[in-house]
């Protein structure tokens, strides 16, 4: 679905230049969970923004689904990313002046879809993740784990072809964490393909196979065989 062949990021401030990723070459096939491990400032988010079309490379090329999507506009790559891929991030981001269920809905708000069609997406992921009972309540009421299903349920609306995760658990608990990556593990047994960066190892094993990052380059991969 992915595939890199040498790509790099840097940023400049000036005379400076920040390395943040050197010569990565990976490659995420369908219905894969990948899992980009590796300590705090190793480029996972870095990395992450560029499979997700939210950044473009320095250098090198990316190809999703067999097209170039590193070197189009920005206009372009927005418009990949939004028909194709979607986020959960640590810090969760739901809007709190919206309910569980219009947050839920609020990829579908610019999709073609009929208003009961809409509806139905939405009553069936809340059903499916059990956030029915807080359909009309507000997110900021709500612990770190419900928040960050309704973040997930909102992900899945859109009927990504790929969702990408950065440290997903990163405010939960240890117990919490094993229940948010029970629903991702589900999920990608049914064929969802997803990417999630995280630094913890125990987190890394829910993934089929890791990548492990080192300040900016590919240092290892492992292999879980479920
Ligand atoms: P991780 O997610 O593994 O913690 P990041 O991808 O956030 O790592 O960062 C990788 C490196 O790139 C870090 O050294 C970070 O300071 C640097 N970096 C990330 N974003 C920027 C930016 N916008 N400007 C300058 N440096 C950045
Ligand atoms: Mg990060």
């Amino acid at each position: 679905m992915i595939h890199t062949r040498n790509i790099q990021k840097f940023y400049q401030r000036g005379e400076y230049v920040k390395y943040a990723l050197q010569n990565i070459n990976i490659d995420i096939r369908e219905g894969e969970y990948v899992v980009i491990g590796g300590p705090s400032a190793s480029g996972k988010t870095t990395l992450l923004g560029l499979l997700g079309l939210v950044d473009a490379p320095s250098g090198g090329e990316i190809f999703f689904k067999g097209s170039e999507v590193g070197a189009v506009s920005d206009r372009e790559r927005d418009r990949i990313r939004r028909q194709h891929m979607a986020f959960v991030f640590e810090n969760i981001h739901l809007i709190d002046d919206l309910t569980v269920s219009e947050n839920i809905g609020l990829p579908l708000l610019y999709m073609s879809y009929r208003r009961k069609e809409k509806k139905e997406i939405v009553n069936r992921l809340m059903d499916r993740f059990r956030l029915t009972h807080l359909k009309r309540q507000y997110p900021s009421r709500l612990g770190n784990l419900l928040q960050q299903k309704i973040a997930l349920a909102r992900a899945c609306s859109c009927s990504p072809d790929l969702i990408l995760a950065d440290e997903p658990c990163g405010r939960l608990s240890s117990s919490e964490s094993d229940e948010l990556m029970e629903l991702f593990r589900q999920l990608n047994e049914e064929g969802q393909t997803i990417v999630m960066a995280t630094h913890s190892e125990e987190i890394m094993k829910y993934g089929q196979r890791a990548i492990h990052l080192f300040d900016g380059h590919v240092v290892s991969h492992s292999s879980f065989g479920r």
